[in-house]
């Protein structure tokens, strides 16, 4: 299920086979030519859209997830933003839309799911990167994250140093953004 593979959007005789990075069948694409924005390797996710729900890309545009996500970046100019970082912002800067999501999608700190908030936030995110609204950086996941093998860290052009980081562990937060969330001890 699924395309595998993908041509970069800058070099469309290339053939990047995606590789798959967590449960929920997302896949990560690295194009290693030169000649893209910020000069490195241009990376990119993708994720499955959810089965039952046609118009994801209406939903996201219903949102102005597109205004919204970069805003809460720029929150963190400069930074690279852990994922988990970017969600809990986003939460509480706009609770009613997060807590539909998560009425609609489901969360990990609810119950385990494949196809979750977080998955249809990043592979938000995810189309924003391919249009150069944002980037993407593949890093090791903190705290509450750590159980992903990788997870998504998010920036604004120009690509910030490589060491300029927003972790979530950083934050001290609890999952209490996210109705719902089990506590844990
Ligand atoms: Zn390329």
């Amino acid at each position: 299920m699924g395309i595998s593979r993908q041509s970069c959007p800058l070099h469309a005789d290339e053939d990047i086979l995606g590789e798959r990075v967590d449960q929920a069948g997302t896949l990560k694409f690295i194009c290693e030519r030169s000649g893209h924005p910020g000069g490195g390797p241009l990376t990119w996710i993708t994720v499955p859209e959810p089965p039952d729900v046609p118009g994801l890309t209406g939903l996201a545009e219903e949102l102005d997830l597109g205004t919204k996500l970069p805003a809460v970046l720029n929150e963190h100019a400069g930074k690279w933003v852990e994922y988990g970082v970017v969600e809990a912002a986003y939460a509480d800067a706009h609770p009613d839309e997060f807590a539909m999501l998560v009425a609609r999608y489901g969360h990990t700190a609810v119950a385990p799911k494949t196809y979750t908030v977080s998955s249809f936030l990043s592979g938000t995110l995810g189309r924003l990167s391919k249009r150069g609204d944002v980037l993407l950086s593949w890093r090791r996941p903190t705290g509450r994250w750590k159980y992903n093998s990788g997870i998504s860290w998010w920036a604004l052009p120009p690509a910030p140093p490589a060491d300029a980081e927003v972790s979530w562990e950083s934050l001290g937060r609890s999952m209490d953004y996210v109705p719902g969330a089990v506590k844990r001890s």
